[in-house]
C-alpha cells in the first residue's frame, strides 16, 4: 500500500498536470488531499421522485434523459434542453452555452440531476443544474464502484435501500453518489481545478487511503474535549451524512489547528528563554546618552512610545534574548522607537540587522534610519536583491530578504528589527536570527490584531502596543463615492493638485485583482495608468509603481514622488506598507470592497502624514447594500484595531491579515475569533506541556509541530 506521503503527480488518475496545478493549493502528497477540507457543503441530500418535486426544494432525482438537443436564442446563444424521466414521471432540464453536453448526455443515459425545481409558466423546470452520470452496474444492479467501509461502516454506508434494482426502466441507483443525492463538498479551488474535479479524485482516494491516517492525541484529552478520532474526521469532513456529521469533523479539526499553533508557540518560547543572549546590552551606563538622543528628536514621543521603549530597553539588558513585537497603528511611529533601540545596540558597539518586505520600504527605512542615525557617527548599509556587500564594517545593515543570503555575514549580530514581521515566514525570522548567536528580536507589525488574538497566534512574543497618535494628526476625511460621481472625483482631485498653495499629491490605488501581485494585477494597473494619463490627467504628471518593477526604477519612481516631481502615482497594493510621504494628501482606491477594513485603514495611512488636511476616496463597482455599509465603516471609524473587529465579525479572520500572509498563522479551518475553542484549545495545549514528560510520549503529536518550530522538538 502507497504512503500517504506518496507524491500525487505518480497517481495515473492526477497526473503531472494537474498536480502543478494542485501545488497552488498546497496539495502535494496523497495525504494533502486528503486534509484538504471542504470549506461548505451544498444540501442535495432528498432524493425525490419527479411527481413528488416541489417549487424551491433543494433535491436530486435520478433517471435518465429521455432527450436532449442544443436550441438557439433569439441572441444567438446556445441552451441546452432535455426531457429527463424516472418512473414516475418527467421534467424538462435547461443549461446554458455547455453545448458539449449532448456529446455525453445521450438520450437513455441514466444519470441524476440534482439542483432546485422552478416554476416556468405552467410547468416545473430544472435550470442549470448539476448533474452526476450513474457508473454501469453489474448484472446484480450493484454499481461495480469500490464497496463503501469507513470509519464507522454504518456511519459512512450511503443507504441503499434496494433503489439498486434495474427492475423497472427509467429506476436508478442513488448509492454510492458522489455530486449529487448528499451533502456536497465544496472546496477551495484554484485555476483548472474545480469542486467536482476534487471530489471525484478525493472520494476513492479517501476510501482506499483513511485508514492509514493516524491518531495523533492522547484519548483522554480527546474525551476532555469530546473530539472525535482524527480518521472519522477526516472522512466525515469530505462525505458527511449530515450537517451535525460535518460540524463534529470541522471542530475536530479546528480543534487540531489552534491546538498546534499555540503549542508549537508555547514550546519555542520555552526555547528561546532557556538561550542566553550574549548579548546583555548596557543600558544603564549609557542611559544618559539614550535620553540625550531622545531629547534632541524633532518631536516629542508619544507616552505609548515611551512605554514601548520602555520595555524594549528593559528587554535588551537581559541575559536572555528579546523577542517581543511591536504592534502599531500606520503612523503611530514605530520607526522612532526601533531607532532608539538601534542606537543602543550601536553604543553597545554590536551591529543591527533591519528587515523590510519590499525594496521600496528597505529604502525609506534606510533614509530614516540614516536621517535619525547619521549624525551620531553610525554607519548605514543598505542591501536589496541587486546590492552586494562590499564590507561588513556597518553599524547598521538595512535590506530586504537579500540580508538572508548566504554570503552576509556580520561579525557582531545582536540586534534584529523586523518591519511588517507578518510578511515573513518563521523560517526567514529563524535564518536571520541564526547569523548571529542568538541576538535581541523586535518585530514589528501595523496589522491592527486585537490584543487576545494577538497573545494566543503569538504566545511567544513578548507584546508592546502603540495605542495612540502622535498629536495633531488629523483624521483623513472618508467618502465611499458612487460610481456617478467619478468624473466630479477626477475633477476634484486635479482642482487639489494644481490650486492648492502647499504641495499636494495624490495615490490612486488599482484594484487587487489576484492574491499577489501578479501578471494579471500588473497589466490592470497598466491599462488604468493609461487611461489616467492620457485621458484623464494630461495635464498632470502621472506615473506607474508596481511590485514588478526593477529596483532602480521603483527608486526612481519614489524619490520623484517624495520630491513632488510626480502628481499622481498610480500603484498596485504593493505601497499598502509603510511608505511615508507626507505631501501625500488624497487616496483613492478602486475596487475597494476587494480589501479588508483593516487593509483599507493601512492603505489609507498613506496619507495624512504630514500636517495637511488628507482625503481617503473609496470606489466600488459592487452594488451590494451589506458590501457598501462595510466600506462606510472607514467614513466613520478611524482606529484599525476597531476595523478589524468588524472584519473579525463580517468576515471571519482571514481578512485582518489579507491573503498575503505568512508565518505564524496558517489556519485552514479554525476561525482565529472563535475564542471558546481558542480557550479550550489553550487549556489542551497547557494540559499536554505539564504532563510528566511533557510531549515525549506522544511521537505523533511532536512529529506534526516539527512544521511549526524552528528546532527539533527534543522530548525532556
Ligand atoms: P509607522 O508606525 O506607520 O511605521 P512611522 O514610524 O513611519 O509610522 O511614523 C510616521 C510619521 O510620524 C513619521 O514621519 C515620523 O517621523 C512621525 N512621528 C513619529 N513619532 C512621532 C511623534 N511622537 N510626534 C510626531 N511625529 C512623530
Ligand atoms: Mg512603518
Amino acid at each position: 500500500m502507497l504512503p500517504l506521503s506518496t507524491p500525487i503527480a505518480t497517481l495515473k488518475m492526477i497526473g503531472p498536470a494537474f498536480s502543478l496545478r494542485l501545488k497552488k493549493l498546497a496539495i502535494e502528497t496523497i495525504g494533502d488531499l486528503l486534509y484538504h477540507i471542504p470549506f461548505r457543503y451544498k444540501d442535495f441530500s432528498i432524493v425525490s421522485k419527479i411527481n413528488l418535486l416541489q417549487a424551491g426544494e433543494k433535491v436530486t432525482i435520478a433517471g435518465e434523459i429521455a432527450s436532449i438537443g442544443n436550441v438557439f436564442t433569439r441572441q444567438g446563444k446556445k441552451i441546452q434542453k432535455a426531457v429527463f424521466r424516472d418512473e414516475t414521471g418527467e421534467i424538462e432540464v435547461v443549461w446554458y452555452n455547455q453545448p458539449y453536453l449532448i456529446k455525453f448526455l445521450h438520450p437513455g443515459i441514466k444519470l441524476t440531476i440534482a439542483g432546485e425545481a422552478k416554476w416556468f409558466g405552467h410547468k416545473l423546470l430544472f435550470e442549470s443544474p448539476d448533474y452526476e452520470i450513474i457508473k454501469a452496474l453489474d448484472p446484480k444492479g450493484v454499481a461495480t464502484q469500490h464497496p463503501r467501509g469507513g470509519p464507522t461502516s454504518s456511519a459512512v454506508a450511503f443507504t441503499s435501500s434496494g433503489e439498486g434494482r434495474m427492475d423497472s426502466p427509467g429506476m436508478v441507483s442513488t448509492t454510492n453518489l458522489v455530486h449529487t443525492g448528499r451533502l456536497v463538498p465544496i472546496y477551495p479551488e484554484t485555476a483548472g481545478i474545480s469542486s467536482k474535479w476534487l471530489r471525484s479524485r478525493i472520494d476513492p482516494l479517501l476510501h482506499k487511503f483513511y485508514p492509514q491516517i493516524n491518531e495523533f492525541l492522547p484519548i483522554s484529552l480527546r474525551q476532555h474535549f469530546k473530539l472525535i478520532g482524527e480518521k472519522e474526521a477526516i472522512y466525515k469532513a469530505h462525505f458527511p451524512k449530515t450537517y451535525h456529521e460535518a460540524e463534529s469533523a470541522r471542530r475536530r479539526l479546528a480543534f487540531d489547528e489552534l491546538l498546534l499553533l499555540q503549542l508549537a508557540a508555547k514550546i519555542r518560547r520555552g526555547q528561546w528563554q532557556k538561550e542566553t543572549a550574549g548579548h546583555q546590552f548596557r543600558i544603564r551606563q549609557y542611559k544618559s546618552q539614550i535620553q540625550q538622543y531622545i531629547n534632541r528628536l524633532p518631536f516629542v514621543l508619544t507616552t505609548a512610545q515611551r512605554k514601548a521603549t520602555g520595555d524594549i530597553l528593559t528587554d535588551l539588558a537581559l541575559q536572555r534574548p528579546m523577542n517581543r513585537l511591536l504592534e502599531g497603528d500606520v503612523g503611530s511611529g514605530k520607526t522612532v522607537v526601533a531607532a532608539i533601540a538601534m542606537y543602543a545596540g550601536f553604543l553597545n558597539s554590536y551591529q543591527v540587522a533591519f528587515m523590510a518586505p519590499t525594496e521600496i520600504l528597505a529604502l525609506q527605512h534606510f533614509e530614516t534610519i540614516c536621517r535619525f542615525l547619521e549624525p551620531y557617527g553610525v554607519k548605514i548599509a543598505l542591501l536589496t536583491g541587486n546590492s552586494k556587500q562590499e564590507s561588513n564594517d556597518f553599524d547598521i545593515f538595512v535590506g530586504t530578504h537579500a540580508l538572508l543570503q548566504k554570503k552576509v555575514s556580520f561579525s557582531k549580530l545582536g540586534l534584529i528589527v523586523i518591519d511588517e514581521q507578518q510578511r515573513f515566514g518563521v523560517e526567514q525570522r529563524a535564518k536571520l536570527r541564526e547569523k548571529g548567536a542568538n541576538p535581541h528580536l523586535l518585530s514589528m507589525t501595523a496589522t491592527p490584531i486585537p490584543r487576545t488574538i494577538a497573545l494566543t497566534l503569538y504566545a511567544d512574543l513578548d507584546l508592546s502596543i502603540l495605542a495612540e497618535m502622535p498629536k495633531g494628526r488629523m483624521k483623513v476625511k472618508t467618502w465611499v463615492v458612487p460610481p456617478e460621481k467619478r468624473q466630479s472625483a477626477y475633477d476634484w482631485i486635479r482642482k487639489q493638485i494644481k490650486t492648492s498653495e502647499i504641495k499636494q499629491q495624490a495615490f490612486i490605488i488599482c484594484p487587487l485583482i489576484e492574491e499577489s501581485e501578479t501578471l494579471t494585477t500588473i497589466k490592470a494597473a497598466k491599462i488604468e495608468y493609461q487611461r489616467l494619463r492620457k485621458e484623464i490627467f494630461p495635464d498632470l504628471r502621472v506615473a506607474l509603481l508596481h511590485g514588478k518593477l526593477k529596483s532602480k526604477e521603483k527608486e526612481k519612481i519614489m524619490e520623484g514622488y517624495k520630491k513632488g516631481l510626480i502628481d499622481v502615482l498610480v500603484a498596485t497594493p504593493v505601497v499598502e506598507v509603510g511608505i511615508d510621504v507626507p505631501t501625500a494628501t488624497i487616496i483613492m482606491i478602486e475596487a475597494a470592497e476587494r480589501f479588508g477594513l483593516a487593509q483599507l485603514h493601512q492603505l489609507r495611512g498613506r496619507v495624512g502624514r504630514g500636517n495637511q488636511q488628507s482625503y481617503c476616496l473609496l470606489f466600488t463597482e459592487s452594488n451590494n447594500p451589506d458590501a457598501i455599509t462595510r466600506l462606510k465603516l472607514l467614513e466613520t471609524t478611524f482606529n484599525g484595531p476597531k476595523l478589524a473587529e468588524f472584519d473579525l465579525k463580517m468576515r471571519g479572520a482571514g481578512e485582518i491579515f489579507g491573503t498575503k500572509q505568512h508565518g505564524h498563522i496558517n489556519l485552514k479551518i479554525a476561525d482565529i475569533s472563535d475564542l471558546s475553542l481558542v480557550e479550550e484549545t489553550k487549556k489542551a495545549a497547557n494540559f499536554l506541556l505539564a504532563s510528566p514528560g511533557k510531549l515525549s510520549n506522544f511521537h505523533l503529536l511532536r512529529q506534526k509541530l516539527e512544521k511549526y518550530t524552528i528546532e527539533k522538538i527534543v522530548p525532556d
